[in-house]
């Protein structure tokens, strides 16, 4: 699932804005602002392993700056390089614009494949890389906040948030430096999940427009659809878990770097997570039929209603997009798809749930975790217990009025007040709703605008041109 092409990715990003750009109507001055890169900070830096010193290349970019902080994760893998981080930068402006989280976009970049450190090593690569952000003032609760990308994830924000705290020990806001650390160390509940349970959402409210499954020809509803997964990191494995149990979908496919497997009637995706950690592989899982690591990618092209790519950037070319056969392409990677692949699959009267939509359930919960760090509380502590008081008030007079009473299942479930688990999921899900249904009526009021990539695209970019505009940055 290497992405050897960063170039068609960066190439692809722009392409989407331009195409954009014509429905919006606004200056060219402007619209050149709001694509440009502000800011690519490239760097090389020494890590002494034992008596060897590797020299290690790194990447942080800030794509806009018309909000502040900038926002974005950070990536570990071999395949690093400018224009990815810059294409993954800019992806994150829109992103954040697309669900009202009030951030410009960012990206960080590690060429290193995280598989071949120790925990040791990556420690160190992991402070060293953030003592550089911190000497470019590249990074901190109201510059530049990380958070967990490919490669990374709660251990690895938890060495940014501890090296960036002991540079600034009087900022007592620095838990707000970056975001997806561990719930222990100032992080929030729910964040790991976010992005999976957001394409989930995402997916589900896609589906829950009848006119638009019907021209598809598919049912309204997720029950019982069919999803086929490319891809088990954490986007992957938790967009596949919520599908099946929340959403009552079939996962009939799933391929990782190892090989692929299919099972027409369905796999229990927590039966083969168990069976992948136990036997360090999905091939040969009981009852579905494998497929060795150079076949992998033909899973994609298997019978299914959804099919999720939850990898790396260009996995859908031209190549290949002419033998997909799901009716909706749901983007929980970034990137997935090039140009010249959407345009075919558009054509072909797929459904495509671009990423900058479908994915942006991580930032939206980041966002939850930074609000959290800067009020030093966490959601539902004041009022978890006084709602739970109130509710079961409400019970009592009922039982009183009514002489009848509820049983203890009846009153738990009613008289609760909500936990912060709660609170970040339902935020979540309101934030996935109405973004969809934004970008929809964007799609459905201009018959040239022909996907929801491009309806998406122009959402992001008024919103972005209204910033600079009531800001009075833009003359
Ligand atoms: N890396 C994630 C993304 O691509 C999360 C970014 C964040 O939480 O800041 O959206």
């Amino acid at each position: 699932m290497a992405n050897n092409q960063p170039d068609v990715f960066y190439e692809s990003v722009q392409k989407y804005f331009d195409n954009a750009a014509i429905h919006t109507g606004l200056p060219d001055g402007l619209l050149s602002q709001i694509k440009a890169c502000n800011a690519v900070y490239r760097i090389h830096f020494p890590v002494k392993f034992g008596n060897e010193v590797k020299v290690i290349e790194a990447y942080r970019v800030q794509h806009s700056h018309h909000r502040s902080p900038t926002k974005g994760g950070i990536r570990y893998s071999n395949h690093v390089n400018q224009e990815e981080v810059m294409a993954l930068a800019t992806l994150m402006t829109y992103k954040c614009a697309i669900v009202d989280v009030p951030f410009g976009g960012a990206k960080g970049g590690v060429k290193i494949n995280p598989w071949e450190y120790t925990p040791g090593q990556l420690e160190k690569i992991t402070r060293r890389y953030t003592t550089e952000l911190i000497r470019r003032n590249f990074i901190g609760p109201a510059i530049d906040v990380p958070a967990p990308d490919y490669g990374t994830g709660p251990r690895e924000m938890s060495w940014i948030y501890d090296t960036y705290r002991s540079f600034h020990s009087g900022d007592i806001d620095a838990a707000g430096c970056v975001t997806g650390k561990p719930v222990t160390q100032n992080g929030i509940r729910g964040r790991t999940e976010a992005t999976g349970r957001g394409v989930y959402y995402g997916i589900r409210e896609a589906c829950s427009v009848s006119e638009d499954m019907k021209k598809l020809g598919l049912t309204t509803g997720t029950e019982g659809k069919t999803m086929v997964v490319q891809g088990l990191g954490n986007v992957g494995s938790y967009t596949a878990m919520i599908s099946q149990d929340e959403g009552g979908i079939s996962i009939v496919g799933v391929s990782e770097v190892e090989g692929a497997i299919y099972k027409k009637d369905g796999i229990d995706i927590h039966d083969l997570l168990k069976f992948r950690a136990e036997n360090g592989s999905i091939l040969n899982y009981p009852g579905a039929k494998s497929f060795p690591k150079e076949r992998r990618r033909e899973v994609m092209e298997f019978e299914c209603d959804i099919l999720v790519p939850a990898a790396l950037e260009n996995q859908i070319d031209k190549e290949n997009a002419k033998r997909i056969k799901a009716k909706i392409i749901a983007e929980a990677a970034n990137g997935p798809v090039t140009a010249e692949a959407q345009k075919i699959m558009v054509e072909a009267g797929k459904m495509i749930l671009p990423d900058l939509y479908l994915n942006a359930g991580g930032v939206t919960v980041s966002y939850f975790e930074w609000l959290k760090n800067l009020s030093h509380m966490r959601f539902g502590r004041m009022d978890k217990r006084f709602n739970q008081q109130t509710y079961s008030n409400i019970i009592n007079v009922v039982e009183e009025l009514t002489g009848k009473s509820v049983n203890d299942a009846q009153r738990a479930m009613i008289a609760r007040g909500a936990d912060e688990i709660d609170l970040v999921r339902s935020g979540l899900e309101e934030t996935m709703i109405v973004a969809y249904h934004q970008i929809r009526e964007i799609q459905k009021r201009k018959r040239s605008i022909k996907d929801l990539r491009t309806a998406a695209f122009v959402n992001a970019i008024n919103k972005i041109a209204s910033d600079y505009t009531s800001f009075g940055i833009w003359p």
